[in-house]
């Protein structure tokens, strides 16, 4: 049997999915290795290939079945998998900073590997889980997490752009001047950007922006008293608790989603919006909740468009994995065609 495998490396681990050529993922789970990516490319790349081997036998296959690997990773990054020469915060060794990731990984695993960033990989996960593979459909999806990425799916291809950086979403700038509860605040964001979407929908902005801008209205609040990065990461447990001031910091965010997505459905026209990343990882009151504060905070849509749907996205931990597999599942059925 023939199967393809998905690599989503990040900075602490490798996590590992397998899925045959019908488009079946045969490990339901996460699967991780340490990527040990510190140590640079000759650790990092053998840490792969004896994870890949463990992951193989999760998913009941040898490993000489897995004919094509996907990767992704987080940026920098050219659209080919070329790590940024500046360096990047997942890839600090000094060995890594213009490498090739792709090539490197290809000479090592003896396979054609392909390679998304991995929010396009994530957002093809996402489209995956609603549409299936090769569908035509448009979909934009957000996932929120540590920052803001996500990624654009056209007509079922993923928008990597001239440089790979299509799908950036975090970086575009949302009119946060008049979301209720943000008056006078300024949103910044770590790539110098005033009132981006990370910068007002993360939980780097909750550490940021958010806590310390409601703390100021709730004096003796109880998250008051913690290190503001231990309090940030306990926000969204107590939103789904109904705690008051937490609940109001996750309508900020999810307005702010709002405003996103309606520009989104203005420029694409998309089949489906889609929500992913530790947002999410609720109970399914929270869930709904959020999904319907997002919708409170897009402005009214024109008839035509105003029935979008909104989902969340499946497996999230798993999800960059996924997506990497499914792009190099569609590599395989096309270089089979091609023979
Ligand atoms: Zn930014």
């Amino acid at each position: 049997m023939r199967v393809i495998a998905g690599i989503d490396l990040g900075g602490t681990a490798v996590n590992y999915t397998i899925v045959d050529f019908d488009g079946r993922f045969l490990i339901e789970d996460l699967c991780e290795h340490p990527a040990r990516s510190v140590e640079g490319p000759d650790v990092c790349l053998q840490q792969i290939d004896d994870g890949l081997a463990i992951a193989a036998a999760r998913g009941g296959v040898e490993l000489a079945d897995i004919a094509v690997v996907g990767l992704d990773t987080p940026g920098p990054a050219s659209a080919t998998g070329v790590l940024s020469k500046k360096g990047s915060t997942n890839f600090v060794h000094p060995a890594w900073a213009g490498f090739d990731l792709p090539a490197g990984l290809s000479r090592k695993l003896g396979r054609p590997v392909t390679y998304l960033n991995d929010g396009n990989a994530g957002a093809l996960w996402g489209h995956a889980s609603i549409f299936g593979t090769g569908s035509g459909k448009t979909s934009i999806s957000a996932i929120v997490g540590t920052g803001l990425g996500g990624g654009v799916i056209v007509n079922g291809h993923v928008v990597k752009g001239r440089d790979g950086f299509g799908g950036e979403l975090g970086h575009v700038l949302i009119p946060y001047q008049d979301l209720p509860g943000l008056e006078g605040a300024t949103p910044a964001c770590n790539c110098g950007r005033i009132g981006d979407l990370e910068s007002v929908c993360s939980l780097t902005a909750i550490r940021n922006l958010l806590l310390p801008h409601f703390l100021l209205r709730h004096p003796g609040h109880e998250l008051g008293s913690l290190p503001v990065a231990d309090a940030a990461k306990k926000v969204r447990g107590r939103a789904e608790r109904g705690d008051v001031m937490c609940r109001e910091i996750f309508r900020v965010q999810a307005h702010a989603l709002g405003r996103f997505f309606d520009q989104m459905v203005n420029v694409f026209d998309p089949d489906a919006l889609i929500v992913g990343g530790g947002v999410i990882e609720a109970s399914a009151e929270f869930r709904d909740w959020f999904v319907s504060e997002i919708r409170a905070g897009m402005p009214t849509q024109r008839a035509e468009q105003a029935d979008i749907p909104i989902h969340l996205m499946p497996n999230g931990d798993t999800a960059g994995a996924r997506g990497a597999a499914l792009d190099a599942l569609r590599f395989a059925h096309a270089a089979t065609f091609a023979n």
